[in-house]
């Protein structure tokens, strides 16, 4: 079985925090918005991404909350890490971005520019991020079903025959998007069984895919001529 419930919730987080790191850096890129809550939205949410991959819970602080920008900066440059240097452009960025989103900013010159946006693209390079190119142009939902069904086609089995053993994923019944992911066939064969969507977090227990099911046959029998 290659999927578990208890993915889901880490799926969902790492596909949104991807879309929100590359929506708000091109907005930067393409100079579409006041830049600093911008900035802080993709900051934040690429350094939590990059942190939870290498790190897994250093993202969170001993209470449960996610750390800051400017805290997981600190982390990341004293964790060693040859393969990872975060730019100096970095910390500046995120000072400049917090100073000016709370109202601190007294100099008129000391704002964020194009070398504190390019260090911030720079960050798709890490193997956890690598979306700048792939939702360019593309809208919010776009950018979450693209990155859903590629997680979906993830955590499937890619030999054909393994394949035959799981149903495709499946329109969800709540959020309506194609990422419902069905873990087993129904009573009847057919692609009604109990599972769960990684795009909204709605599940389908045993009993209601069950219910479905019956429905579904009743439904076929009904339709077939005779
Ligand atoms: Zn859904």
């Amino acid at each position: 079985m290659p999927w578990s419930v208890g993915d889901t919730a880490a799926l969902r987080q790492s596909v949104i925090r991807r879309v929100r790191y590359a929506l708000n850096t091109h907005a930067l890129l393409d100079d579409r918005v006041p830049p600093e809550g911008a900035y802080d939205s993709a900051i934040t949410n690429a350094l939590v991404q990059i942190v939870a991959a290498e790190w897994p819970g250093a993202e969170r602080d001993p209470a449960g909350r996610l750390k800051s920008a400017a805290k997981l900066l600190d982390f990341i440059v004293t964790s060693v890490d040859e393969h990872f240097v975060p730019s100096s452009q970095l910390r500046e960025g995120i000072e400049l971005s917090q100073e000016a989103r709370h109202g601190r900013s007294d100099d008129e010159w000391q704002i964020l520019n194009e070398s504190h946006i390019d260090a911030l693209a720079e960050l798709d390079g890490h193997e956890s991020l690598g979306v700048l190119e792939r939702l360019r142009g593309r809208t919010y939902n776009d950018s979450l079903v693209l990155l859903f069904e590629e997680e979906v086609g993830v955590h499937l089995p890619s030999r054909p025959k393994d394949r035959l053993d799981f149903p495709d994923p499946d329109e969800c019944d709540e959020c309506y998007r194609p990422t419902f992911v069905v873990t087993a066939w129904d009573d009847f064969g057919g692609n009604v069984g109990p599972g769960f969507c990684i795009a909204c977090g709605h599940t389908r227990s045993n009993e209601d895919a069950s219910d479905l099911a019956v429905g579904e046959a009743m439904r076929r029998a009904m339709d077939r001529p005779d």
